[in-house]
């Protein structure tokens, strides 16, 4: 009997929307509209390096246009091809409407290994396929705002952002032609723990509904849970060091590319980044029993496992081996369409990527609104928060001074009370509130009784019925 075959990325996402859509009444038509991938665009261009020239292929891709500008990172990995790049667009679109980010989806990548360049080398690379997109508006403020993503950051947002500038002088938002750059280049404080942090935030409001707690087969809160983490890039090592240093979590595995390390005590998510840093990988880090097939430890007994790296990870072949009652998907498509069902019938729980992942792109929002009304959040406010503040302290002073030994503040009330918020403050409200919100709309859905038996569907149906409204209110 020869075994079921693994669907690709695109027709992963493909299937899982189409569970939901079943589920839904829309006008014929729309369904295929809202599922399709608008273009894709494919570069090749040359660049002379080390005295010859090399060919590189990059994509930019765009799924949904129904709200413009279109939103989403741009990878630079080997495996990055069309079928992938439109995947990740499509998640883009779902998952912008559920988090309320007024975005269509895009995704772009570069075939690239960029371990194997010098930052000199990557800028020239990175500027030319830069200037590629942004002849063509794949790179525009209003039509099209990339973003970092596996194997780019802050320093390929500011090379894209200035290149766009030298093409665009007279564009007063510029600036807002990409996010995720540093703050001295237009940034937002918060920006680049932005992932990482919406996962924290989305566990902490999923541990806030008992029930839902229970359909995991959990109890209690995040404190003491133990958390298995694969991938200790920006995402995974944000979400892991939140948990770990703010909720009492017990980070008990991590899976980088060179191996895994597990721990039943807990591991040090802060030592062993540092560790990465200086040596590459995780071999040779005292602590922690250390095997090569790190996947191995993505079967371990756990409360929650966190896949923060590629997609695909938990497939057909390894899915009814996963213990983990809980699984939410920091990466993007990390769980298959095969491996989802396999899980959902075992009972597991999954949050699913596009909405757990989702406080990347919502803080891109943030930086983007920054960019376009050119003021620092809080910049205003901030002070006369402050001053306000300050009154009620002066009269709490005098009611301490006549109360004597009955009463009197508590030592670090005053402090606390009195900052007034500043922008990175500001983010992350606007990311737990967010996160918070699309969590509730998605079980709303979930626990309405009807057919939606998981969260992946629930969120489905969120996301494409506000897109569907888009499209009708377009006229479509
Ligand atoms: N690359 C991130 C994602 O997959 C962020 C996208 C953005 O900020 O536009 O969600």
């Amino acid at each position: 009997m020869n075994a079921p075959k693994e669907p690709s990325f695109r027709e992963s996402v493909d299937l899982m929307f189409n569970r939901a859509v079943a589920l839904m009444d829309l006008p014929p038509g729309l369904e295929e509209k809202i599922r399709v991938c608008n273009a894709t665009y494919t570069v090749r261009f040359g660049v002379r390096l080390r005295g010859q020239i090399h060919t590189f292929t990059g994509y930019r891709s765009v799924h949904s246009e129904h709200m413009e500008p279109v939103k989403g990172g741009i990878r630079f990995a080997m495996g990055v091809n069309q079928d992938e790049v439109e995947a990740l667009a499509a998640l883009m679109t779902y998952k912008c409407a559920l988090v309320e980010a007024p975005f269509g989806g895009s995704k772009g990548g570069l075939r690239i290994d960029p371990r194997e360049w010098d930052a000199h080398e990557l800028e020239q690379i990175t500027r030319r396929f830069a200037y590629e997109l942004a002849k063509r508006d794949l790179i525009h403020p209003s039509q099209n705002v990339p973003a970092p993503d596996m194997g780019t950051g802050e320093r390929e947002m500011a090379w894209i952002a200035d290149q766009y500038k030298r093409m665009n002088t007279t564009d007063i938002n510029s600036r807002a032609c990409v996010t995720g750059k540093p703050i001295n280049a237009g940034g937002i404080q918060g920006r680049t723990e932005a992932t990482g942090r919406g996962v924290q935030y989305a566990l902490q409001e999923f541990f806030r509904h008992p029930e839902d707690i229970a359909k995991a087969g959990l109890s209690g809160s995040l404190d003491g849970k133990r958390v298995i983490v694969q991938g200790l890039g920006n995402v995974g090592y944000h979400a892991a060091k939140f948990l770990q240093e703010e909720d009492g979590c017990k980070v008990t595995a991590i899976i980088e590319r060179d191996g895994g390390l597990m721990d039943e005590d807990g591991l040090d998510v802060e030592a062993i980044r540092n560790w990465i840093a200086k040596h590459g990988g995780v071999d040779g880090y005292p602590k922690g029993k250390f095997i090569r097939d790190g996947s191995k430890y993505l079967e371990n007994e756990c409360d929650i496992l966190i896949p923060a790296a590629l997609e695909g990870v938990i497939n057909m072949s390894n899915a009814a081996d996963i213990k983990a009652p809980l699984i939410i998907e920091a990466a993007n498509g990390p769980v298959t369409a095969g491996a989802d069902q396999i899980l959902r019938e075992k009972g597991c729980v999954i949050i699913p990527d596009m909405y757990a992942n989702a406080g990347g792109v919502t803080v891109s929002y943030f930086e983007w609104v920054k960019n376009l009304s050119h003021i620092r959040f809080g910049r205003l406010g901030r002070r006369q928060e402050e001053a306000r503040h300050q009154l009620i302290v002066d009269e709490l002073h005098k009611l301490d001074e006549h109360l004597g030994e009955k009463w009197s503040m508590s030592p670090d009330f005053k402090q606390k009370y009195l900052r007034g918020a500043g922008e990175l403050e500001l983010v992350r409200s606007g990311l737990d509130d967010t996160m918070r919100a699309a969590y509730q709309s998605m079980r709303e859905t979930w626990h309405s009784g009807e057919n939606v038996d998981d969260l992946r569907t629930a969120a489905y149906l969120v996301s494409i019925g506000k897109v569907a409204d888009s499209y009708r209110a377009l006229g479509l």
